[in-house]
């Protein structure tokens, strides 16, 4: 396997280091693979009562930090939130056994336990759904086709019967019962699979740019640092002391956007070229450290000037963990994420600290000295496109609204046990890439692609529409948005074909799941009354972006019904292609 041509030199280094080739050679033929594929690469210690970092034990582990955090709530005259109090009552870490004797019982977490559940990646949904929902963690997106025919399995076995892709490339089962919530925690793990601080206050699926290794265009690989990134935290207890929850993203410069300028540390990839270099900068790629995005929040991750080579990302990543949890607000939910630091205090306050934790200054580096570079094509997940590796293509596969069902997973792992590399990539777009298949398999891919009811081509609405789970399966939302998304992309498809991506995104309720103040069409749920009825409806943004083109939605138009929107939204397009200049995107309309 790890010879395959189509591999990267890292990806082979990883392969080398794991055993389920067997495994492998099983998921692909369709064999059960539930049992016996212990690689064992996945490990966690956060047990016992504090942390090694760089040889110091660190003083403090989520009870200390409960402690202080109340102490400091106390001297400035507030009270802690009802969910550190329900933190320091009891460590959501140390609650294995509670969750699994429950399970046994049938029973789902009452109070403050289905708020602490979350920290071990189930949420229980009710009243949505009277089940549990199971976030993973899959740093940089990446599954292997061993691991995804045992995800299917395991959903017809104790879940809904299909996945869902996240917009951080990441995995949910829903529709989970109460008494399955057990074999899930074992069944994700016999597949090398965590779900542990994938919900709740902690750092969420670390993501990367998903062409990392195959892109042709990109500065540097970023899935290996989402890697380590991820292997970081699970083995430092402060990692999970957090007031609030926190997103990591690596951006290697290439096709497809991370969107790392929406996390709370976004690392993109720049150069400094020969021109811009000195001795203490020699030209080559480094990482600008951004801080403090939350787009629900209306902000993106800013500049703080810092710049970092790959391979000291790591390290400072946890020193910013460690200044987050010690200075976060444990008062007030609403201000608990990293902006509302960064805000207070300012970026050369917090860089000081962040240093003083990390041991060493970090480098500073004048903008004008530093080429940002954008091979942005925003149709690149979509479809066929040559790789870096000559003679190679990946296939981005369409998922509609993110949800493919158990044998349309088992299809895809065998596509790409048979035909790719065997891996699978999941992208922030809610779709997946199968990287490594040979030009003479093109046609049998797509002709295999569709024959499960899946496609690789889209149109210019469907390749940008994101949706959150909405309230078919969530509590928070105020409308259906999976189900309207799929509506409003077949009415809009009926209408346009156009040759710009315009790219939509419907969420359901102020935590943004589905990033609405970045779509270029933004829509936000509510309820809406008509006549005696509440109906589904939204507020309506335009005009926000990402990276290069990077905007927050300006508001258009409150409370619009959603049976009065595709005819908006088209109306809104109609106007768009009538009136545009040459090449004029729809964010400048
Ligand atoms: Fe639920 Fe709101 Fe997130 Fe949608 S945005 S999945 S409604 S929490």
């Amino acid at each position: 396997m790890s010879n395959n041509p189509a591999f990267t030199e890292s990806q082979k280094q990883y392969l080398s280091g794991l055993t389920f080739g067997a495994d492998v050679a099983r998921a692909v033929k369709g064999l059960p693979v539930l049992a016996g594929s212990a690689s064992g690469g996945t490990s966690l210690s956060v047990g016992g009562g504090g942390a090694t970092v760089d040889g110091k034990t660190v003083p403090y582990g989520p009870e200390k930090i409960a402690l202080d955090a109340q102490a400091a709530a106390i001297s400035a005259g507030k009270k802690l939130c009802k969910e550190e109090l329900a933190k320091q009552a009891k460590n959501p870490l140390d609650m294995w056994d509670e969750i699994i004797a429950r399970s046994d019982e049938g029973k789902f977490p009452k109070g403050n336990d289905v708020f602490l559940t979350k920290f071990h990646g189930l949420f229980h949904v009710a009243p949505a759904q009277d089940s549990f929902m199971m976030r993973l963690r899959i740093p940089g997106g990446m599954s292997h086709a061993w691991q995804l025919a045992g995800m299917a399995d395991l959903a017809d076995r104790s879940a809904g019967g299909y996945l869902d892709v996240t917009t951080r490339a990441n995995l949910q089962f829903r529709e989970i019962p109460a008494d399955q919530a057990a074999a899930m925690l074992y069944g994700i793990r016999e597949l090398d699979v965590i779900s542990l601080g994938s919900g709740g206050d902690n750092i969420r699926n670390c993501t990367a740019s998903c062409l990392s290794g195959i892109d042709p265009d990109e500065l540097i690989e970023t899935i290996p640092l989402a890697k380590k990134m991820h292997h970081y935290i699970l083995n430092h207890r402060e990692m999970y002391g957090l007031p609030r929850k926190f997103n990591i993203a690596f951006d290697g410069g290439g096709r497809i956007a991370s969107l790392e300028d929406t996390n709370d540390i976004g690392f993109r990839a720049v150069r400094i070229e020969p021109a811009d270099s000195s001795e203490d900068l020699p030209t080559g790629v480094y990482f600008q450290l951004t801080l403090g995005g939350i787009t629900g929040h209306q902000d993106f991750a800013r500049d703080t000037g810092v710049l970092l080579r790959p391979e000291e990302c790591i390290q400072v990543a946890g020193s910013i963990v460690r200044v987050f949890v010690k200075h976060g607000d444990r008062t007030d939910r609403k201000k608990a994420r990293l902006k509302y630091v960064l805000d207070d205090w300012g970026f050369d306050k917090f860089i000081d600290a962040v240093e003083k934790d990390h041991g060493k200054p970090l480098r500073r580096v004048d903008a004008a000295r530093v080429t940002v570079v954008s091979h942005e094509d925003r149709m690149a997940h979509v479809g066929f496109h040559e790789q870096r590796q000559k003679g190679r293509f990946y296939v981005g596969v369409v998922l509609p609204v993110g949800r493919m069902t158990s044998n349309q997973a088992r299809a895809l792992a065998e596509i790409a046990g048979e035909y790719g590399n065997g891996e699978i990539r999941w992208t922030v777009w809610q779709n997946l890439i199968l990287p490594g298949i040979r030009e003479r398999d093109v046609e049998e891919v797509q002709a295999a692609i569709l024959a499960c009811g899946l496609d690789y081509r889209a149109s210019s609405f469907r390749a940008g529409l994101v949706a959150c789970t909405g309230s078919a399966g969530c509590k928070y939302a105020g409308a259906d948005t999976k189900a309207n998304a799929m509506t409003l992309a077949k009415a809009l498809e009926s209408q346009f074909e156009i040759d710009v991506p315009i790219n939509i995104h419907l969420t359901g309720c102020h935590h943004s799941c589905a990033q609405h103040y970045i779509g270029d069409i933004g829509l936000i749920a509510c309820q809406v009354e008509q006549g005696d009825d509440m109906v589904d409806g939204y507020h309506v943004m335009v005009g926000g972006g990402w990276g290069g083109r990077q905007g927050i939605g300006r508001p258009l138009l409150k409370s619009v019904v959603f049976d009065d929107l595709p005819a908006l939204i088209i109306n809104l397009i109609d106007g768009y292609l009538a009136e545009r200049q040459v090449d004029e995107p729809f964010v400048a309309f």
